[in-house]
């Protein structure tokens, strides 16, 4: 089937699906594979379950009227959002980076609803599929798309951009995130920068952070909506302060946000940017900025007992930690932990990554610091402030968490640390 003939039986449906658990009634069902599963296998299932297509690479499991035989289920996913993409016209912002690519998402997201029906990437669904179905979400009335795009190699950007072609992007900033699969962080500014060759060749807008000297140097041939804390760009954003929370200048209003850390000062400050460029008006602007509460473990503060946590435990790469702990530092809080875990994906850098965030959080202003995991567990300690432990259970065994009474907590570690276990413990 040619893929604008698939296109007409997909805007019969109500949306596209991956999975038979969450299927709506007359949706595209997408029989993708995994390492661990098989989709043909579900096919007939989302079809009894009301899915008005089952599209399938695999005819030894299920052919009816309503069965669609491809070659590929995955790229046919990918070609039909990009037919549908250029089917739509809808306007479309990009984003990438090393760190808080799903908060300033969201921010934008806040923003831009209150003037426009937009279309943003549900949670995390960066990759490969995630960005078809972003795509695939919108439709004739969606004025807008946000679409968050991850990477963890190299071409990955490319690739995504040759899919939902924006018209606008941004990266959020090059990190130590993924050193493994870029190559060292030469390897990840050359990645990221993917995006910024895509909207250069094809003439479209950057939003460039002008505080961020390689992405000035890098967007120095392009078209540019610049922002920063210094005057001479097309929108000023001030940094107040960041105690507790972030507190931001934009035009003569002050932004109090929920967000902590200093680090979210320049994901802040892009929503606000993209909302001027798109004239939302400014109070809706602070209105939706303030109104934000970060989920899923993403910075978020948590009082429970005796405790004050900072519960970052969605992820940690070196840059984030770095910012956590200098964030940390600055609290005025009487007692500070930190429980930091293991910072996965960074190949042959991980033995260096680990002792250089040891020997920071080991000279800095905090009462103790407790580290869990094989990499941290390997680290030279020099410090009676620092306790480690080789895994998660030998912390759960061995660690008298009576320690831990009155202290403010900074918790974060890697995904697969999924440190957020240490609350169940308190
Ligand atoms: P992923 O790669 O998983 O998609 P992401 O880039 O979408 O991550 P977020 O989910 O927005 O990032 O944020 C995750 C964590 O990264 C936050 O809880 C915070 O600790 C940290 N972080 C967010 N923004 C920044 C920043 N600008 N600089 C450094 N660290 C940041
Ligand atoms: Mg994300």
């Amino acid at each position: 089937m040619e893929i604008n003939e698939l296109h007409a039986l997909f805007l019969e449906c109500s949306s596209a699906s991956t999975d038979t658990r969450k299927i709506t009634k007359n949706a595209m069902f997408f029989a993708l594979k995994g390492d661990n599963f098989n989709g043909n296998v579900y096919a007939k299932q989302a079809l009894q379950q009301g899915a008005k297509y089952a599209i399938i690479d695999d005819a030894s499991y299920v052919r009816s009227s309503q069965t669609i035989l491809v070659k590929d289920v995955l790229t046919t996913l990918q070609q039909l959002a990009s037919f549908h993409r250029l089917y739509l016209k809808t306007p479309i912002i990009a984003l990438t980076g090393s760190n808080g690519k799903t908060t300033t998402k969201e921010l934008i997201n806040a923003t831009l609803s209150k003037k426009y029906q937009t279309v943003a990437t549900k949670g995390n669904l960066n990759n490969h599929i995630g960005v078809p179905l972003t795509l695939l979400l919108m439709d004739k009335f969606t004025e807008i798309g946000i679409v968050e795009m991850g990477a963890n190699h190299q071409k990955e950007i490319e690739f995504l951009c040759s899919i939902a072609k924006p018209d606008y992007g941004l990266i959020t900033n090059f990190g130590k995130a993924h050193l493994e699969g870029f190559g060292g962080i030469e390897g990840v500014i050359k990645g990221k920068s993917e995006i910024y060759e895509f909207l250069i060749t094809n003439n479209k807008t950057i939003f460039v952070n002008s505080n961020d000297p390689i992405q000035v140097e890098k967007t120095k041939q392009a078209n540019i909506f610049t922002f920063g804390k210094e005057a001479n760009v097309d929108v000023q954003i001030g940094f107040i302060e960041a105690q507790p929370n972030v507190k931001v200048q934009y035009n003569h209003l002050i932004i109090n946000t929920q967000l902590i850390g200093e680090y979210n000062f320049t994901n802040i400050a892009i929503a606000i940017a993209i909302a001027n460029y798109f004239k939302v008006d400014d109070n809706f602007i602070k209105e939706a900025i303030e109104a934000y509460i970060p989920s899923n473990n993403r910075s978020q503060v948590i009082q429970t007992g005796t405790h004050k946590i900072i519960m970052d435990a969605y992820n940690a790469n070196p840059t984030s930690m770095r910012a956590a702990l200098l964030n940390f530092e600055k609290l005025n809080d009487k007692i500070k932990v930190a429980i930091l875990g293991d910072m996965f994906e960074l190949g042959h850098e991980a033995e260096k990554e680990h002792q250089n965030i040891v020997d920071l959080a080991s000279t800095q202003l905090l009462d103790k610091i407790i580290l869990i995991g094989a990499n941290f567990y390997k680290t030279k300690i020099v410090s009676p402030k620092v306790t480690t432990f080789e895994s998660f259970d030998d912390f759960k065994n061995n660690f008298n968490l009576s320690e831990l009474e009155f202290a403010t907590l900074l918790i974060k570690g890697s995904r697969g640390m999924a440190l957020e276990r240490v609350l169940e413990l308190l």
